[in-house]
């Protein structure tokens, strides 16, 4: 990873771009899908005052964006010849490659912002295909829901040469909070993915309690608060544990790695004695086992990165 990498910069600390058309705040702009999330993208364009052209397979989807003001192209060929920025956002990467996959589609010179969810591979890929074609490149991952969009909370990151990135960022900040992790177009994708792991990993965590309580008649209303500090808690730990991974050392400054273990054990128990589902805390404890076995039991909880860092047994 590049420092860029490490320390992802939010668009609005960044320097600002040099004056051209495409850094005007009311820039133009195509938006290409329009599903849940492309309608939400082009219309965070045009309340913040883009010319915005759409383009969608199934052109009604268009209707009420157009009622808003945007302009339906009638080809892609047409959309991409619009504006200097194109949005992507369809379903997958195959769809991408095939929605602009025909020769006589001329990319060279517009620059392609690809938010479509994928993997780092699939984005790599896709930025040396549309390079051979003459087009500019950044790949993107949306970490929102569609009503997000054009607010703060919309978290919309962006990988690829910093230098298109700091061209259009002044259009791209209509749709939030938007970050260029580095150069590796692959970035975003991987942030994305990391995102999810930490979503899917809290709300599992939060049902296994939820599933516990219940047994004893606590509601899941009742539970959330507390889930939620606790969770809050954890996540202030991040920054310290992160430090020990990035120096490689783990001293057991808080607790040791044995200690955990043997409190996974009360949590394995007890839901085997109130019948409820024990695979997820099960999977803790084997990980634990084996950095144990290996002789780091006296160790701090993120010693557990080298269990993460290699294939697992399926
Ligand atoms: P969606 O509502 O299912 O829309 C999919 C879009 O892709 C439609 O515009 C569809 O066109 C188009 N499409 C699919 N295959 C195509 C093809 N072969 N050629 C041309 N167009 C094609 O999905 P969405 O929710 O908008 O999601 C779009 C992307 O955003 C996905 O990668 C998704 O993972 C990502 N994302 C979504 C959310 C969310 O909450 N919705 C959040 C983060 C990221 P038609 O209308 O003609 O079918």
């Amino acid at each position: 990873m590049t420092d860029r990498a490490a320390a992802p910069e939010n668009a609005s600390a960044a320097a600002p771009a040099a004056a051209s058309p495409a850094a005007s705040p009311a820039a133009p702009v195509t938006v290409v899908g329009l599903g849940l999330m492309g309608r939400a993208l082009a219309g965070a364009f045009l309340r913040a005052g883009h010319p915005t052209t759409v383009w969608n397979r199934t052109s009604s989807k268009a209707a009420a964006l157009v009622a808003e003001g945007a302009r339906l192209a009638p080809s892609i060929g047409a959309a991409l010849d619009a504006s200097p920025l194109t949005i992507l956002c369809l379903t997958d990467y195959d769809a991408v490659r095939e929605l602009l996959g025909a020769d006589d589609l001329k990319l060279d010179g517009t620059t392609l912002v690809n938010l479509t969810s994928g993997d780092s591979a699939q984005a790599r890929a896709t930025a040396r295909w549309a390079g051979r074609r003459g087009a500019r490149y950044l790949d993107g991952a949306v970490m929102a829901v569609p009503p997000a969009i054009g607010t703060a909370e919309a978290v919309v990151l962006h990988s690829g040469p910093r230098a298109d990135f700091d061209a259009h960022s002044p259009t791209l900040e209509a749709l939030g909070t938007v970050t260029h992790l580095g150069e590796d177009h692959g970035l975003a994708s991987l942030y994305d993915v990391a995102g999810l792991a930490m979503m899917w990993s809290v709300l599992n965590a939060w049902l296994q309690g939820t599933a516990m309580l219940r047994k004893a008649g606590v509601d899941a209303a009742t539970y959330a608060p507390f889930a939620r500090q606790i969770a809050a808690g954890v996540a202030d730990w991040l920054p310290g544990y992160a430090e020990q991974i990035d120096a490689g050392s783990f001293p057991a400054e808080v607790s040791a790695l044995e200690t955990d273990a043997r409190a996974m054990e009360h949590l394995i128990g007890e839901s085997e004695a109130l019948g409820v589902n024990a695979e997820l805390p099960k999977l803790f404890k084997a990980m634990a086992d084996r950095a144990i076995a290996a002789g780091h039991g006296g160790e701090q909880y993120p010693v557990l990165i080298e269990e993460f860092g290699r294939p697992g047994a399926d």
